[in-house]
């Protein structure tokens, strides 16, 4: 007898797509997921079924429409559920690139809903009626931050820097020292966006050592600009020389060539009086004569995606004119995201409350460690006595390239394997249970240790992370 517990069900006996589809349990789905979904979904699980069935192995219960409903709806849910998903960044990288860089503060997720749900003035001037441009939203603001004549806005910093070589050096050359032919995570190489760009590199110097005679020997009749690049994710050190903005844009000014700056992370203030390393900000950078300088939105400067260019009114001109400033122009979500992320610049003594990169940054590791000890029985607990769980002290790091070999003391768990099993297997089982809940966690695996930093678990995201070690994690 079909439906009775323990009896199997034949493919005869499954009921029709349609008899299904009027049987209350599955009628209640079709306003929630629409029938072309829904009939989706359940003629699928029906061919799953048949296949059981001509199998031998289907069980009778699982042919009563509320169980296919239940199979149904929780398949609908599965496809339902968002790719992308909000995870813990426990990995003590602050601006990880992998998971999204920058958390934007409420002023700028305010202003992207509203941007979102209502018309703006996105390319329309309010004063005249008229057509008006995109960039003027936030180009005041970044003359004011940076004390540069104009600017610019693209996608993302390496657009900026694509950008800026098209328009000014295109079948021309720039001259880069060798110690700063970077690559930045995620096929990013200095030389070959030169080559896209239609530029010409003109390496200078060597790896650790590069001296104004270089420059200057290297300027011909068809240089276009001298260039730096920030180093970004590594450090050279010992017998090193480089030099600095102020020099070369001396050099290339007595050539009456531009001086360019890919500052990469690029900082609007100076870090330092938060603890924190000093940069050369944006502002320095161009006083010490810098024409140009690129730099990201979603770094150090803690806002969206995008890539900004500031400088010499001229060459912000001829940059916006370039073809490419079309393809590569951000939208409105990011102007508007933008725009109230610049002006708490405008508020530095109230920055690291309100600026949520810089809150992050600036997280005393005591409030970490006190994080760490309230929360340690729970995490105990959920991961059972397979394990070892202490707070540990432990070094947290900026990312994205910002100040490679700073590390902030930070404060979190380490977790150790208890058995005498392999430590790597445990430890990765455990590290995958954690990426599965809900909202993932995302840790570090090192040292024969699974390490969870708590630098960017605010306190208020601590009860969700809570409520997600009710239960056993393996
Ligand atoms: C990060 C970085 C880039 C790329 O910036 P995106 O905003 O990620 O495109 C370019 N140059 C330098 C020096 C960088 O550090």
């Amino acid at each position: 007898m079909p439906g009775e517990p323990g009896a199997l069900a034949r493919a005869a006996d499954i009921p029709s797509l349609d008899r299904l589809l009027n049987a209350p349990a599955l009628a209640a789905l079709a306003p929630r997921y629409g029938r072309t979904q829904l009939v989706a979904a359940l003629r699928s699980h029906l061919d799953t079924l048949r296949q059981a069935a001509l199998a031998g192995t289907l069980p009778g219960a699982s042919i009563v429409a509320e169980t296919v409903a239940a199979q149904v709806q929780a398949a609908l849910e599965a496809a339902a559920r968002p790719r992308l998903r909000a995870v813990f960044n426990l990995t003590g990288t602050v601006l990880h690139t992998n998971l999204g860089r920058a958390l934007l503060p409420d002023e700028a997720v305010a202003a992207v809903v509203r941007a979102l749900t209502a018309p703006a003035n996105l390319e329309f001037d309010l004063d005249s009626g008229g057509r008006g441009d995109r960039d003027d939203l936030v180009e005041g603001l970044l003359r004011e931050l940076t004390g540069a004549e104009a600017a610019t806005v693209v996608n993302n910093n390496a657009a900026a820097v694509l950008l800026m070589l098209n328009s000014l050096a295109d079948r021309r050359e720039v001259v880069v020292s060798r110690g700063e032919l970077v690559e930045i995570g995620g096929a990013f190489r200095i030389p070959d966006v030169m080559k896209r760009a239609g530029a010409r590199l003109v390496e200078i110097g060597t790896t650790n050592r590069t001296h104004p005679a270089d420059y200057e020997a290297a300027i011909g009749p068809r240089t276009a600009m001298l260039m730096k690049v920030h180093c970004s994710n590594y450090a050279v050190t010992g017998f090193t020389r480089s030099v600095d903005v102020g020099q070369v844009a001396r050099i290339a000014g007595k050539a009456g060539l531009p001086t360019a700056v890919d500052l990469g992370s690029g900082t609007l203030l100076d870090l330092s009086r938060w603890g924190l390393p000093r940069e050369d900000t944006v502002r320095e950078t161009v006083a010490a004569g810098a024409d140009l300088v690129t730099f990201s939105g979603d770094k150090l400067l803690g806002g969206p995606q995008a890539g900004l260019i500031v400088g010499r009114a001229d060459l912000i001109r001829k940059i916006k004119k370039n073809p490419l400033k079309r393809a590569l122009r951000v939208g409105k979500l990011t102007l508007a995201a933008l725009e109230p992320v610049l002006a708490l610049y405008r508020a530095p003594e109230l920055l690291a409350d309100r600026l949520t990169t810089l809150r992050l940054l600036t997280r005393p590791a005591a409030s970490m460690r006190e994080q760490a000890e309230r929360m340690l029985p729970r995490l105990r607990h959920a991961v059972g006595s397979g394990y070892v769980v202490e707070a540990a002290a432990m070094a947290s790091q900026i990312g994205s390239g910002a100040l490679p070999v700073d590390r902030l003391p930070s404060h979190g768990y380490a977790i150790r394997h208890a058995g005498t099993g392999r430590p790597g297997r445990a430890l990765e089982k455990l590290e995958a249970a954690l990426r599965r809940l809900p909202r993932p966690v995302i840790g570090r695996i090192g040292d024969n240790a699974l390490w969870l930093d708590l630098r960017c678990l605010e306190p208020g995201d601590e009860a969700a992370f809570l409520a997600q070690l009710e239960a056993p994690l393996a």
